[in-house]
């Protein structure tokens, strides 16, 4: 380096060490707090060919809206493409594992097998939006555990997240992780 661009360097690196040191002593600057409500991802769902499971999809989003804050599932409108298409079919249950992004697109089936086993309906629902939401499978598992599915039972009709999950989907949809998290894309089948 020669003297002059030494110089140069020196005095803009002093310059800055001034202006560091007048911002420093100036009144604080606004400190940017993120605004939370601006944070909420939105994601948008067609039931429209989820016949028979209006219902149970209306509760399983409820349950998810309720319990989680960073996403929120909204019915989408005629013709609006969505990022979680519901459809009824008559096999197992089946899903493709997110976490979703805006713009991108899952697909949940609600299969009537399930319901002819005596599986319950909302809960089956809620558990196919949890993977779409990024939560894999927790199988064996009890009853609390909404990923634990068909494990836990005919006779378990919870349709709740427990806090583990709620946390995974908390997380899966904070800000700052949003971009950087992808979408698992597997079809996990939720057949007992
Ligand atoms: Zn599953």
């Amino acid at each position: 380096m020669s003297l002059g661009t030494w110089l140069k360097t020196g005095t803009a690196a002093a310059a800055l060490v001034l202006a560091a040191a007048t911002a420093a002593t100036a009144a604080p600057a606004p400190v940017a707090v993120p605004d939370a409500a601006a944070a909420v991802v939105t994601l948008r769902y067609d039931d429209s060919r989820a016949v028979g499971w209006e219902a149970a999809v209306a509760a399983g989003v409820a349950s998810w809206n309720t319990n989680v804050s960073n996403v929120r599932l909204v019915k989408a409108a005629p013709g609006v493409r969505a990022e979680i298409v519901i459809v009824a079919t008559t096999g197992w249950p089946q899903a493709t594992l997110g976490p979703v992004r805006p713009g991108r697109q899952v697909r949940v089936e609600l299969g009537a097998q399930a319901v002819t086993q005596g599986y319950d309906k909302t809960r089956i629902t809620a558990h196919e939006l949890g993977h779409s939401l990024g939560l894999p499978d927790t199988k064996p598992g009890p009853c609390s555990q909404l990923m634990s599915g068909s494990s836990a039972g005919t006779a378990c009709t919870n349709a709740v997240p427990n806090a583990t999950e709620r946390s995974r989907v908390q997380s899966a949809y904070a800000t700052a992780l949003a971009a950087t998290v992808p979408t698992d894309g597997r079809l996990l089948v939720d057949a007992p």
